[in-house]
Order: structure tokens, then C-alpha cells, then sequence
């Protein structure tokens, strides 16, 4: 399934949980469906540590609706780090990245790789 687009109530979700966690990071899965992410997973045990959000993984549930993972970082930097590339590489095709002050313009998505790539928002 190729995701193109994210619903706006999700995005809007994911940048209010971020506004809540400051200056703590999150992290939460992405569902998507039909190409179209629309819902945030959070799973029980998601660390939101100060320096570093982490998902234990092997709480990941079986499930192919889920896309990638969106986290917050508590500054304006949207590029992902060394870490938050590995763990892209483990969690899916599609992550999001939303950086503080979390406006509708302080995010960005990311393929495996660490590359940007265009969301279209719905
Ligand atoms: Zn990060």
C-alpha cells in the first residue's frame, strides 16, 4: 500500500499530543488506510523519555495497516537523527516528524531512508 496522504484530525492529533508531552518527546504509531493515514497508535509501554522517544517493538501487534511511526522533538529541528533513522528503518515506510513550536507547518515525513517525502494533507 503506497500512503500519500494523512487526514488533517490526525495530523492536528499528533501536533497536540506533541504540544502535551513538551518538553518530553512521543511517539505513536501510524494506521493508514487505503494510502490515507488516519489514525495515531499509541501502545502501552511508549517511552517518551526526555532525550529520546522509543517504542518497544516487540509490543509491535501484527498488523498491516500500520505505515510508520510519527515522534515529536522538543526544538524546531525537523531532520531525523542517526537513531530516529534506524528505528525508521525497523517501523515501516512512511514517519513523520513534528518539531516544536507543532503548527501546522513544523512538520515533515520521512521514507525508510531518512528521506523527505511528500504528505498530502486531507
Ligand atoms: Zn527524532
Amino acid at each position: 500500500m503506497k500512503v500519500f496522504a494523512i487526514k488533517k484530525e490526525t495530523l492536528r492529533m499528533a501536533l497536540e499530543v506533541a504540544r502535551d508531552s513538551y518538553p518530553k518527546e512521543f511517539a505513536a504509531m501510524l494506521r493508514a488506510r487505503e494510502g490515507v493515514i488516519t489514525e495515531l497508535l499509541f501502545l502501552p509501554g511508549t517511552i517518551g523519555a526526555d532525550r529520546s522517544a522509543m517504542i518497544p517493538f516487540y509490543m509491535k501487534p501484527v498488523d498491516f495497516s500500520i505505515v510508520g511511526v510519527v515522534h515529536s522533538h522538543p526544538t524546531p529541528n525537523l531532520s531525523p537523527s542517526q537513531a530516529d533513522i534506524a528505528l525508521f528503518g525497523r517501523s515501516g515506510d512512511v514517519h513523520i516528524i513534528v518539531a516544536y513550536p507543532y503548527t501546522e507547518k513544523s512538520w515533515m515525513a520521512f521514507d525508510r531512508m531518512g528521506n523527505p517525502i511528500e504528505l498530502e494533507v486531507l
